[in-house]
């Protein structure tokens, strides 16, 4: 099926690395420590002792957000449970063309017996994909030949342009991977923000990828997250209550929650169904889909993604 091109809404493709460059290269020098492994947190009176694997503890002075994904140690300090695996699998790929690849900016999604898949240009020379099963001939230890060679096998029916794409990825592009996610109801009562501390991204929501927004909503996190504090630090002034200061952080962690929590409960729960629809064998629900759901579950996915979240500064 061809993705519906869409006057309202668009897609893009960021690749991981650009992305956190980008970000990165915004920090002062020295700002990020890279290889700290935090295994366990203590609470030292208004303070979070951050302990290392390599033995070093950290001070928290002001705030502790954890951004350390599906695997949290801070998301496990808040009382979190362990992201619930599916039975569901996620082979990815990357493509280059060195001379360019000729879809112009199309995302293609295919769907149908069991399988889900997409296709789409990153840029001129690139084009990403992804296929979702839940065939048990595979698992997190198979190699990638055999990888590839079930995806095409699964894809044989599709277009030979779209086959050629998997067929001249490189195999030490193709990774594999569970999905998992957190059961939405659990955070109609979990702790998202305690006291000075805080979870954000997949650390917060991990979700199946079927609507992409895994990754763009932790960046909504971001900006909501930096508003929330930068109101509770500039309303703190010249104060130098240690107290008072800790009240006001408290305070915007709880804002940031509030605004965090049902924007996550809907977008892990619309990723479930929308997977759960769109892979599905069973023959009334692909009649269902098929003649009345796949344009709605198209534009779903696009319109979950426009979501203003606002500017950094309120
Ligand atoms: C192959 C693939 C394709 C995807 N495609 C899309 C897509 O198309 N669109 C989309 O929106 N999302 C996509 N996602 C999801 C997206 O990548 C995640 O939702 C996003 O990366 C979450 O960001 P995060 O910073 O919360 O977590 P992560 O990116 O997982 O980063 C967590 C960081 O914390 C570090 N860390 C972990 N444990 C600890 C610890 N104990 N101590 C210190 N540091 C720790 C890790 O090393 C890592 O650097 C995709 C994911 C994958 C794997």
């Amino acid at each position: 099926m061809l993705f519906p091109k869409s006057e309202e809404y668009e897609s893009r493709c960021v690749k991981r690395k650009v992305l956190l460059e980008a970000l990165a290269n915004e920090l002062p020098e020295g700002t990020i420590r890279f290889s700290s492994k935090v295994v366990h947190i203590e609470l030292s009176g208004y303070y979070k002792m951050v302990h290392l694997s390599d033995g070093t503890i950290l001070k928290t002075k002001v705030v502790l957000v954890g951004c350390d994904g599906v695997k949290s140690v801070v998301g496990k300090w808040l009382g979190f449970k362990n992201p619930v695996k599916t039975s569901r699998l996620a082979i990815r790929g990357l493509t280059h063309y060195p001379q360019g690849h000729g879809f112009g900016k199309k995302f293609f999604q295919f769907y149908g017996d069991g399988v889900r898949s997409g296709f789409i240009p990153c840029d001129h020379n690139t084009v990403y994909w992804f296929l979702t099963h839940t065939s048990t001939e595979l698992d997190e230890k198979t190699d990638p030949e055999n990888i590839k060679e079930f995806v095409l096998n699964k894809l044989k029916d599709l277009p030979e342009n779209i086959t050629n794409v998997v067929e001249t990825t490189d195999l030490d592009s193709i990774v594999m991977s569970r999905l998992k996610y957190r059961p939405p109801w659990e955070l109609l009562w979990a702790n998202i923000a305690k006291d000075n501390v805080c979870v954000a991204g997949d650390a917060l929501h991990p979700m199946t990828p079927d609507i992409g927004q895994g990754g763009c909503s932790a960046m909504e996190d971001g900006v909501i997250l930096a508003r929330c504090l930068g109101e509770a630090i500039k309303a703190k002034g010249e104060s130098d209550d240690e107290a008072e200061s800790y009240k006001r952080i408290e305070q915007g962690l709880k804002k940031y929650a509030g605004e965090r929590k049902w924007r996550s409960i809907d977008l892990i729960t619309t990723a479930y169904t929308v997977g759960f629809i769109q892979q599905s064998t069973g023959k009334w629900m692909n009649l269902l889909r098929d003649k009345f759901l796949s344009s709605f579950l198209s534009r779903l996915l696009l319109k979950k993604s426009h979501f203003d979240c606002g500017s950094l500064v309120s």
